[in-house]
């Protein structure tokens, strides 16, 4: 396939990299990254889209995402499909897709979970909102920059389904941590709470799989330092999409609200800029309750 890919920063430039070993023709810019190796540079996002199958953007942020599709959307093929794979929120998603309806241009949001370890061993997973066809045709690209790609219903979806797990995630490192915390001041300690909550029904995949406490249960950043895995800033931006979406469809999300306001603390007011979101473990270990 002809594939345009916009956006070769941490996660975009092994994504295109991938496709471009896979054998697909990829054509990418980024003002500010180089090009991977077997990706050709472009000078505009407009010359990378122009004649491609399928546009693919991993860019910043939502503004970024509408600045770029008002720029590449005209010259884009009839037929072609525009991928939207940065998280942004809901509201941006859906507006971008509605103006490539007005262009004949079919759009997918398709944020990922997987970070860059997963971009780099493909081992990414993409969540999907918009036309069930162009899911089809674009499905084996996700297939080859990733493991799995769910599609989850209209366009906005895929970025509603991102941010509706990671504000669970969030919610369920810090309900893990805590206890964690309390269970080490009661004296039972972390290893015995592991080994009890990991079999019952207080488990979960941030306590099974992700153990925020060193030396726990399977590898995870708490064994390195806490060096990211996941970082708390990002965790952050999930958690403030989570809320923006939640204040524009009036849904109460109190857990999450708090949450939110927890890793902000953390990240700006705290050292938790840099460090593994579940670095929030030694931070409840080292305060007390005021
Ligand atoms: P990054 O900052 O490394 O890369 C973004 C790239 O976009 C930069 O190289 C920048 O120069 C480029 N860019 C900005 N504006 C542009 C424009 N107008 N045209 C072309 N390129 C432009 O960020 P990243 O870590 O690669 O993240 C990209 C997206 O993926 C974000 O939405 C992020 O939330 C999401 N994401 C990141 C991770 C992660 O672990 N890094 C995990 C999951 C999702």
């Amino acid at each position: 396939m002809k594939i345009g890919f916009i956006g070769l920063g941490s996660m975009g430039a092994p994504m295109a990299a991938s496709l471009a070993r896979a054998g697909h023709g990829v054509k990418g810019f980024d003002p500010a990254a180089r090009a991977p190796e077997g990706v050709s540079a472009c000078s505009s996002a407009l010359e990378a889209a122009i004649g491609a199958e399928v546009v693919i953007l991993m860019l910043p942020d939502g503004g970024a995402v509408r600045d770029v599709a008002g720029r590449i959307l005209d010259g884009m093929s009839a037929g072609a499909v525009l991928v939207d794979c940065s998280t942004i929120d809901v509201a941006t998603a859906r507006e971008v897709a509605r103006l490539g309806g007005s262009h004949g241009i079919a759009c997918l949001d398709a944020p990922v979970t997987g970070g860059t370890t997963g971009a780099a061993e493909g081992g990414l997973t993409f969540l999907a909102g918009g036309d069930t066809d162009a899911f089809a045709r674009v499905r084996p690209l996700f297939e080859t920059m990733g493991s799995r790609a769910v599609h989850c219903g209209a366009a906005g979806n895929g970025q509603a389904a991102r941010l509706c797990n990671n504000m669970i995630l969030g919610a369920t490192m810090i309900a893990t941590c805590e206890a964690m915390a309390l269970a080490e001041k009661l004296g039972l300690g972390q290893k015995a709470l592991f080994n009890v909550v990991s079999t019952s029904s207080g488990s979960s995949w941030s306590m099974n799989t992700y153990c925020p406490a060193p030396g726990i249960g399977p590898a995870s950043p708490a064994d390195d330092n806490y060096r990211p895995g996941y970082a708390a800033e990002l965790m952050l931006e999930d958690l403030r999409l989570a809320q923006a979406a939640a204040a524009d469809c009036d849904a109460d999300t109190p857990l999450g609200a708090a949450a939110a306001e927890l890793y902000r603390a953390f990240v700006e007011e705290e050292d938790g800029r840099g460090k593994d979101f579940s670095a929030m473990l030694p931070r409840l270990l080292a305060r007390g309750r005021t």
